[in-house]
């Protein structure tokens, strides 16, 4: 655990300066697809902040309506209602039919959360079956799903009653789907942390069959997937899935923390007052989801993703057609959601597109992430594109 470093040269008070995640710059300011550090220098960011930037940054209609909220309530607890939490209520309703009830949260991990509570709730069996690489967040019950041991070794143990099955071993997976003990079914569309690697649509949908025979839950977690990423509005939609959980979180918000489990009204066996958060549905947050969903609408910004995420697959994909099976083993992903895997690791790459004025997420050690903003125009996507290729084969 690191802890808060008193060196007044250390950029940012919550980082150990020596932690090797820290990328050595300060960031002060952003604009469209681009932020800037204390000297001016102009970035791509490429990460969206961890695919939170869906609208990139500063975009007007997001500030407008973060400030208008500011200066009417930011504050109401969920035995109030509330203009703008009825709003976001009305809109992600509309997205997600049927499902048609929302727990309001902060973040990701909170709606995962959410969902292995409301599971153990209305089913009143424990376990969870999760996939082998899957990251479905942070604090004890999230852990407990995600998979990677760089992540749970240090906070053993983790709950009891959660397995891994590995995507695509049908076998495992019906075996592991036990009618007695599992609650919760929980899958990623596209692991992102584990690689940006694509479930397949056939081993979801047996999935989802097994859980309605037996009486479990099919929970999709669209914490990274959904709002847009994929070229759909969620990825779900991809494959014709019909989850009875939908965890939400990092682009709702669009920079403001939001997250939301969508559920059926029909499944709901929870007592609401049986969980709750006391910033969850805050006025702010829920302003800003508003505005983001509104933009992503008005802008028709989920066909223009789609669009532009096949145009730079294909790019990256031409560039690094020498290097398939050398230097880079894969090139893949869906809408803004690209992962470039490597022989090696990704970290140098990294580095000298950072020198270059581009920011990319690493996904594992070896593969590299792109999550763009939405709205970012196809000129700094192509020349995100042939920086990767010029710094993968350099
Ligand atoms: N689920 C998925 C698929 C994620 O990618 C993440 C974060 O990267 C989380 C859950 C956890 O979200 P948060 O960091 O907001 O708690």
């Amino acid at each position: 655990m690191t802890t808060a470093s008193t060196a007044s040269s250390t950029p940012t008070p919550a980082l150990d300066a020596n932690w090797a995640g820290f990328r050595g710059l300060e960031l002060v300011r952003g604009e469209g697809p681009y932020v800037f550090d204390t000297e001016g220098r102009r970035f791509l960011d490429a990460t969206s902040m961890y695919g939170v930037a869906a609208l990139g940054h500063a975009h007007p209609a997001l500030a407008r309506a973060v400030a208008h909220q500011s200066g009417r309530l930011t504050s109401c607890f969920a035995s109030f209602a509330n203009d703008a939490r009825n709003e976001l209520l009305g809109r992600l309703h509309t997205l997600l039919d049927p499902l048609d009830r929302f727990f309001l949260c902060n973040s990701g991990t909170e709606a995962v959360e959410a969902a292995l509570k409301f599971a153990r709730r209305s089913t009143g069996r424990a376990g969870v079956v999760a996939l082998a690489g899957a990251f479905h967040g942070r604090t004890l019950g999230s852990l407990s799903a995600t998979f990677r041991s760089k992540h749970r070794d240090a906070f053993q143990p983790l709950l009891p009653g959660f397995a891994h099955v590995r995507a695509g071993d049908t076998a495992a997976l019906e075996r592991a789907l036990d009618a007695d003990g599992t609650g919760l079914f929980l899958a990623e569309i596209i692991q992102g942390e584990g690689g940006v690697r694509p479930v397949s649509g056939a081993f979801l949908h047996r999935a989802q069959e097994l859980c309605r025979e037996r009486g479990i839950l099919f929970a999709v977690d669209e914490v990274q997937t959904g709002i847009g990423r994929t070229g759909r509005w969620f990825g779900f939609r991809h494959h014709g899935l019909e989850p009875d959980l939908v965890c939400l979180a990092k682009g709702l918000g669009g920079g403001l923390p939001i997250g939301a489990l969508a559920f059926r009204a029909a499944a709901d066996a929870v007592d609401l007052g049986s969980h709750g958060s006391t910033f969850g549905g805050n006025p702010l947050c829920c302003a800003a989801a508003n505005s983001v969903l509104e933009t992503i609408e008005t802008e028709g910004l989920v066909e223009q993703t789609a669009q532009a995420g096949a145009r730079l697959l294909a790019h990256l994909r031409q560039l690094l057609a020498n290097e398939l099976g050398t230097r880079v083993r894969d090139v893949r992903g869906q809408g803004l959601m690209i992962g470039v895997e490597l022989a090696a690791s990704g970290v140098p790459v990294q580095k000298r597109l950072q020198d270059r004025g581009f920011l990319v997420l690493g996904a594992g050690p070896r593969v590299l992430r792109l999550l763009p903003p939405l709205t970012t125009p196809w000129e700094a996507l192509e020349e995100l594109g042939t920086a990767l290729a010029e710094e993968v084969t350099r």
